[in-house]
């Protein structure tokens, strides 16, 4: 069974603290693992490292820094079947999607390779007279980003590769059902030459995260998980004088405008709704069919819904592996079950499935919900299943109105075959990521990621040009030199002369 430990100051490490936690396979309920779950002074080791680490990371030019990064790069790719293995092994996320999670995280490497020229800063020359004034984006120190269960690589590159390019040393708190895959980056950064300290995982729970809040040394906290948490680290953290994004839960409407496609419609049902067992923020979780294309588009759900490929993620054609854990199976059956008591039509009931080879993992079939009304718990809270709902709703204003009113705003998604409609939507949903007819529009590295309301606390999105902003900060420097000094005192503002 794998021993899951820390990794600090370029060493894996067993850490101080005397609790770990099982890992287990999803697809088979089998322990595979332990992890470590870190305490104060496992952190207090971490933050020390780290900071030692800063003074001289922070003072290396920025194109050594991307020199590293490239390296890291290119290891990656030699690894990343291994990385995906370990990612569906603990996960339970069909490989070929594990490989696209491994291939999105690698494409902020990419971005982040760039930094001398995201550095690059501001300058006006002569200001006034002898002035000349310019701005640095200059790196926090210590920074800390803990991650959810449900991309264990991908997560943790929106913000590691950025925090380091711009100068900052960086400790991860991955999840802990499936921490193995940072052992494996932590490996891959010391090949490539990271200098040890600059990168480091704590592995651990909750504990371990108020540790890492309540630490006076760390700079900035990058969180992704759950609503209530995000919530409550941002907080916090802004409390203890910090900085932080934290990004939290979702709840994704697709709308179905009576020109779409409908079998380009259902296809992207389909994959957004059922991939990776629903359990991906941008997943789409909501179907809101306007007008008369409703039936249709049921009726086709229906079919695709029952014939939905179940098994184990490592299986070649797979479709939908399981959920991650038997609680989280529990609460998933609980939500369907408030749907049908709440009124709504189960169109597919997916609460009980069994896969032949694997009777102790944690599956359940594809669930498609008809009638579903806004009051109903299905609509208002995250399932993060396998279950679609159907809304039927009269015309356009009322789909945007429904999307409008949720507490969630992190994707949403219109199929539609007119520009026009296409464009109202654009510019008056209230949602941070919009698709036109792309089911799930996570932004390249080179954008930046983020939803709006409850799905993200904090001012700034998540890698590309946000990112750079989040990991730094602005300094502005107005210089003039002796033999342009104006003799005397100015008690007024200075304007230029
Ligand atoms: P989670 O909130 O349970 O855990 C996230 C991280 O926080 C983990 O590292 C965990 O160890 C830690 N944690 C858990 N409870 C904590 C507590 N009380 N105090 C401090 N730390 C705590 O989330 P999860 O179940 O791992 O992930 C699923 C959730 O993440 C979903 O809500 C999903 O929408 C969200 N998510 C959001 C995004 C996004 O970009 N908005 C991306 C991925 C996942």
């Amino acid at each position: 069974m794998d021993q899951v430990l820390h990794f600090i100051n370029g060493q894996c490490v067993a850490g101080n603290a005397d609790r770990s936690q099982a890992v287990f396979n999803p697809a088979t309920g089998a322990q595979i693992g332990e992890v470590q779950l870190a305490g104060a002074a496992d952190v207090d080791q971490a933050v020390a490292a780290a900071k030692a680490a800063w003074l001289s990371w922070s003072e290396l030019p920025a194109l050594k820094r991307a020199r590293v990064l490239f390296k890291f790069k290119e290891l990656l790719e030699l690894h990343q079947e291994e990385l995906a293995a370990i990612i569906t092994r603990e996960h339970g996320k069909i490989f070929s999607d594990a490989l696209g999670e491994v291939t999105r995280g690698l494409e902020i490497v990419e971005f982040a390779c760039g930094a001398p020229q995201l550095l690059k800063s501001q300058f006006s020359d002569q200001i006034g007279g002898g002035i000349d004034h310019w701005n640095l984006r200059q790196p926090l120190g210590v920074a800390v980003g803990i991650t959810p269960f449900n991309f264990p690589f991908m997560v943790a590159m929106w913000m590691a590769p950025i925090a380091i390019a711009t100068g900052n040393t960086f400790i991860w708190k991955p999840s802990e059902r499936d921490p193995s895959a940072s052992l494996l980056v932590a490996e891959l950064f010391k090949q490539a030459g990271l200098p040890d300290g600059v990168f480091n995982v704590v592995q651990g729970d909750k504990l371990t995260v108020d540790a890492l809040l309540a630490h006076p040394d760390v700079a900035a906290i990058s969180f992704v998980g759950s609503t209530p948490v995000a919530e409550s680290i941002y907080l916090e953290g802004t409390r203890r004088g910090k900085r932080v994004q934290a990004l939290g839960g979702a709840k994704n409407h697709l709308v179905v405008m009576p020109d779409a496609d409908l079998e380009q419609a259902v296809d992207a049902l389909m994959g957004a709704a059922y991939g990776s067992a629903g359990e991906r923020c941008m997943a789409i979780s909501v179907a809101v069919a306007v007008g008369e294309i409703a039936d249709r588009l049921v009726q086709q759900l229906s079919t695709r819904v029952q014939a939905l490929k179940i098994g184990d993620g490592m299986q070649a054609g797979v479709e939908m592996g399981p959920v991650i854990t038997p609680a989280h199976r529990e609460k998933i059956r609980e939500l369907i079950t408030s749907g049908v008591e709440q009124g709504a039509q189960l169109v597919v009931d997916g609460r009980v499935c069994t896969v032949p080879g694997c009777e102790q993992g944690n599956f359940l079939g594809g669930t498609l919900f008809d009638y579903v009304s806004e009051d109903m718990r299905i609509h208002r809270e995250e399932i993060f299943g396998p279950v679609l709902c159907v809304m039927r709703v009269r015309d356009f204003a009322a789909a945007l109105g429904l999307i409008n009113r949720h507490e969630f705003a992190n994707g949403v998604s219109l199929f539609t075959a007119d520009g026009h409609t296409a464009r109202e939507f654009s510019r008056r949903i209230q949602v941070g990521m919009v698709g036109i007819n792309v089911p799930i529009p996570v932004p390249m590295a080179w954008h930046s990621f983020g939803g709006w309301k409850r799905s993200l606390f904090g001012d700034m999105h998540a890698y590309g040009e946000e990112g750079i902003r989040f990991y730094t900060r602005y300094k502005s420097i107005m210089q003039r030199w002796p033999d342009s000094i104006v003799k005397g005192a100015e008690f007024s503002m200075p304007v230029a002369k």
